[in-house]
């Protein structure tokens, strides 16, 4: 067993893990940071990022009270954390900045990670917007002294006298302890690890296509609870509707996305019934899929009208993400069309007469202004359904998931 020794080890080496890393050796100290993987920039969700810089949904330079007010009508943050996250945002994107990071922002308040091509179908994170970010903090975190080691894995934190002193990793077969006075945990969620997966969010989902990373295993968070920290929100995750066809096809993730088409459209289970108010938005419905006991076998019905809205602008600007159309029907996205409900119900394989009972029932309640009376409510901005009529297997992705260890708002435990 190797042993070594410095101020503050940091494990993970995503934006999360190079920005404490890079800050904390700006400031003096010496730092030593650990990924698992082989990579030069670890190899997780920050090298598949599309590079939206939001906080809460709101521009990160906004004022801390009113992101703060925000994110606590949610009722589900902690108040200490969320001060802290607020007060910081602005701050952490100047500082970025001053790192070397380059950023856009195309439309005011519309921040992104400047990519240095265009935003492409899969495997997009072979692209360089997260990468050329890690880049720009890793040579910052060189030129401060920090040390960074790849092909390491943490598995265990050091705790002695009540205190965490470091944490236990694995160079192949070979221990190499890691001692310092403060230990950081920074590696990613648990979206790869399908029976945290199954324990947390739901007992068949890990059933969804994992839309992320495969080295966000969760090891940060099963670290801290053998240790004795406490886990909140792990039920939520980050999410969208994929194509089902992202199950086997890798061309299917993680673009297109298809927000749009749930929207303005219907979502029903393999019997024709809708189970979910789809103006929730797809990232509340991608949730309530994955704790569903059927999670592969809803689609999406929708009309021409939203196919048609679904096209790639001609002017695309270099960070907007691929659109549907064409890419599903050119692609043998498991897209179907058809002049009846009837008849598209029989294409996908949906109990027709139930298909069209609930159309039925939708776009009457529609019409009459009555959806949020449906046995399951329709709130947002749907219109009834005409034909021709579009459907479209879906599966929920998991983006990454969002819950993890109770910290204060210095991000202690
Ligand atoms: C397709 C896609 C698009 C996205 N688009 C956006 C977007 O537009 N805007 C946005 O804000 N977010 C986006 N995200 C989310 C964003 O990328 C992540 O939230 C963010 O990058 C997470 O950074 P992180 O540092 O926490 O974790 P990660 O970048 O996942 O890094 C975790 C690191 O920890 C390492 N690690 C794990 N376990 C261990 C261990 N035991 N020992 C040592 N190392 C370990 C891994 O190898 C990895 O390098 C997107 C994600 C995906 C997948």
């Amino acid at each position: 067993m190797s042993a070594i020794s410095c101020d503050m080890v940091v494990v993970g080496a995503g934006i999360a893990g190079f920005s404490a890393a890079v800050r904390a050796a700006e400031m003096g100290a010496a730092v030593v940071l650990l990924d698992k993987s082989a990579g030069p920039l670890g190899d997780g969700n920050t090298l598949m990022t599309s590079g939206s810089f939001r906080a809460g949904g709101r521009n990160p330079r906004s004022q801390p009270s009113e992101l703060y007010q925000s994110v606590m009508a949610e009722g589900v943050a902690y108040p200490d954390l969320v001060k802290g996250w607020a007060e910081n945002c602005g701050h952490a994107v100047e500082w970025l900045v001053h790192c070397g990071v380059t950023l856009s922002e195309p439309t005011p308040g519309r921040i992104w990670l400047e990519p240095g091509s265009a935003i492409c179908f899969a495997p997009v994170y072979k692209k360089d917007v997260g990468t050329r970010a890690l880049a720009a903090l890793k040579a910052r975190f060189e030129q401060f002294g920090g040390r960074y080691r790849n092909n390491l894995k943490a598995v265990r934190l050091i705790h002695e006298h009540n205190h965490i002193c470091g944490v236990i990793a694995l160079k192949g077969n070979e221990i190499v302890e890691f001692r310092g006075a403060s230990t950081i945990l920074s590696t990613g969620g648990f979206s790869a690890n399908k029976e945290m997966v199954r324990r947390y969010i739901g007992k068949n989902a890990d059933q969804c296509k994992l839309r992320g990373s495969k080295r966000c295993t969760g090891d940060g968070l099963r670290m801290a609870l053998e240790v004795g920290a406490k886990a909140v929100n792990l039920q939520y995750f980050y999410g969208h509707l994929p194509s089902r066809k992202a199950l086997t096809d890798d061309r299917f993730w993680p673009y297109p996305r298809l927000d749009s088409f749930v929207d303005e459209g219907m979502l029903v289970d393999r019997n024709g019934n809708r189970f979910v108010d789809e103006g929730r938005g797809d990232v509340a419905v991608a949730n309530e899929l994955a704790r569903s006991t059927d999670v592969t076998g809803a689609t999406l019905i929708f009309n021409h009208a939203t196919w048609e809205g679904a096209k790639d602008a001609a002017q695309d600007s270099n960070s907007k993400t691929p659109a549907p159309n064409p890419w599903l029907s050119d692609n043998d996205g498991a897209l179907y069309c058809h002049k009846s409900i009837a008849g598209l119900a029989e294409a996908i394989g949906i109990n027709s007469e139930n298909l069209a009972a609930t159309l039925g029932q939708y776009n009457r309640a529609l019409q009459s202004n009555t959806s949020g009376l449906l046995a399951v409510p329709r709130t947002g901005k749907a219109r009834p359904l005409r034909a021709p009529f579009y459907g479209l297997r879906v599966v929920p992705g998991i983006t990454f998931t969002m819950g993890g260890v109770l910290v204060n708002g210095r991000c202690q435990f």
